[in-house]
């Protein structure tokens, strides 16, 4: 169950307290107060965990300060958007909001390997106004004997030329807890120059303790990857974890799925889950059209199939993209044949910004449908 306060009632405000209060006299039951910052208000949100189906709504509803009492489902008790929650939240990490509404571009590097292509790369970045991008340290690879990354003794120059490009936020994947206290050290050591999203992979979509662990902290905010061989269920459930640690801060983000009906792509293109996400959840939901196509085969009309399936995600209603650049593919120690080339930047900039648009003026000719008859109608 979740008690929703009145705009602007404070968290630590006597009104909050006698919900707790309340809410913990029924046997077992916990209430754990979560702030949240909509689109344009301030809410108090306060959740009630345990044996819930007998508390009954009546002795909430009934309080000056609370405005609706939610019974949740079983399934997304966290992340979920339970009947009655529209409104938008979301999340700002080091000056940028992320919610349902928002459209970021992360490019970059999947794999850090020298500081002289990180420093072409992120000069390319700021010559085209982006300050997301991502840069892998720690790549979990399929083989033992490929590239793994240059894991934290690359961090000291990431960061640095990061300050120095005006890059406030890098994703950044992490395959092992003590990943997170090496970021965090040496974001430190750099002065904080920038910020990290720590990416969860698609390989360690069930690695249930990381999930726990990274859940936990609250320095930084998640990339989640949606598992690329489970039910989207079970990636969702997995999201459940990072936020019952306590971090919200999450972003979904759809990668593919692994299966030969996807061929000749690396991944079958999921994007039509989007605006799945963004109903079953309240997290933003994001895109990789890389991982999920692989190569930058054209089609016959000039266009790239990366640039395809990425305006077929944003089109959709996408609310970030995570996109793989290289300034020398041919030397990527790690998936150059989906790198794009920083010429590529520009235009493909472009077509992204023309897509966004498309989307918004979609909801527009819907949002004015709804008003008609035909949409208030009966089936
Ligand atoms: C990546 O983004 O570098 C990556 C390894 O992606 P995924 O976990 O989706 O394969
Ligand atoms: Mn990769």
């Amino acid at each position: 169950m979740i008690i929703v306060m009145k705009a602007d009632v404070d968290p630590d405000s006597p009104e909050v307290r006698e919900v707790v209060k309340v809410a913990e006299r029924y046997p077992e039951v916990r209430a754990v107060v979560r702030k949240i910052q909509g689109a344009t208000r301030a809410l108090t949100e306060v959740y009630l965990l345990g044996p819930t189906t007998s508390v009954p709504v009546e002795p909430f509803e009934e309080m000056e300060a609370v405005e609706k009492v939610i019974r949740i489902r079983e399934t997304y008790r966290a992340i979920g958007r339970h009947e009655g929650q529209a409104e938008v939240v979301g999340f700002e990490y080091n000056g940028i909001r992320f919610t349902q509404d928002t459209f970021h571009v992360f490019a970059g590097l999947c794999a850090v390997d020298t500081r002289e292509n990180v420093e072409l790369m992120f000069r390319a970045l700021r010559d085209v106004g982006l300050t997301t991008t991502r840069a892998g340290a720690y790549k979990p690879r399929t083989s033992p004997y490929d590239f793994q990354g240059h894991g934290k003794n690359c961090l000291p120059y990431v960061f640095e030329l990061a300050g120095k490009y005006g890059i406030k936020i890098i994703a950044m994947e992490v395959t092992h807890e003590s990943h997170v206290d090496e970021i965090r050290t040496a974001l430190a050591a750099a002065g904080n120059p920038t910020g990290v999203m720590l990416q969860i992979g698609t390989r360690n979509a069930q690695n249930f303790e990381l999930l726990k662990a990274v859940g936990q902290q609250q320095d930084f905010p998640i990339l989640f990857k949606r598992g690329m061989g489970i039910t989207l269920d079970e990636s969702l459930n997995a999201c459940e974890y990072l936020a019952t640690g306590g971090n919200h801060r999450i972003v979904f983000c759809l990668r593919g799925m692994k299966t030969h009906l996807g061929d000749p792509h690396r991944n079958f293109v999921d994007f039509a889950h989007v605006p799945v996400v963004k109903r079953l959840t309240r997290l933003p939901v994001c895109i990789d059209p890389s991982h999920s196509v692989g190569k930058k085969t054209m089609a016959p009309d000039g266009i790239l199939d990366i640039a395809h399936v990425t305006a077929q995600g944003i089109i959709a209603g996408a609310n970030m993209v995570l996109v793989d650049f290289h300034p020398r593919p041919e030397q990527a120690l790690c998936d150059g044949p989906q790198a794009l080339l920083l010429s590529d930047l520009e235009p493909f900039l472009r077509d992204v910004e023309l897509v966004r648009k498309t989307y918004l003026e979609r909801q527009r000719i819907y949002a004015s449908a709804e008003a008609s008859p035909r949409a208030t109608g009966t089936a």
